[in-house]
């Protein structure tokens, strides 16, 4: 089965996105854990962190560029935000298509487990 993200991208699956460009989409996540929760992705199917490569260097700088003004336009980037990115099981990545999760609009808890 197809990667849902590169789903998202070719827009075969719909998503409510806030950012788009050559190399980088971003869309409200469909199961929002805080007020403001958006996903930020590469075009590129890069399937976890541990994947990406040198090469990739232009598009993860993209993705935190992103992640600035998205959290900018979302009015959060004062009051503060997180970013997270899941590798792997233990660290609860569910989709196997590299991306950062923008979260804020309300005081975050301390990271644990
Ligand atoms: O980091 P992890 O892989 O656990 O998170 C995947 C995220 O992608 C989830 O928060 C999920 O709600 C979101 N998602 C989405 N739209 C989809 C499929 C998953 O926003 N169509």
């Amino acid at each position: 089965m197809e990667c849902v993200f590169c789903k998202i991208v070719k827009g075969e699956l719909p998503s409510r996105k806030v950012y788009e460009s050559e190399n980088v989409v971003a869309f409200h996540d469909i199961q929002p854990q805080a007020p403001v929760h958006i996903v930020i992705i590469p075009k590129k199917h890069i399937p976890t962190m541990n994947d990406v490569g040198a090469e990739d260097d232009a598009v993860v700088a993209e993705i935190f560029a992103a992640a600035r003004q998205i959290a900018a336009e979302q009015g959060i980037d004062a009051s503060g935000y997180r970013l997270i990115n899941n590798c792997n099981a233990d660290g609860g990545q569910v989709v196997y298509h590299l991306h950062i999760h923008l979260l804020g609009g309300r005081k975050l808890g301390a990271l644990v487990a």
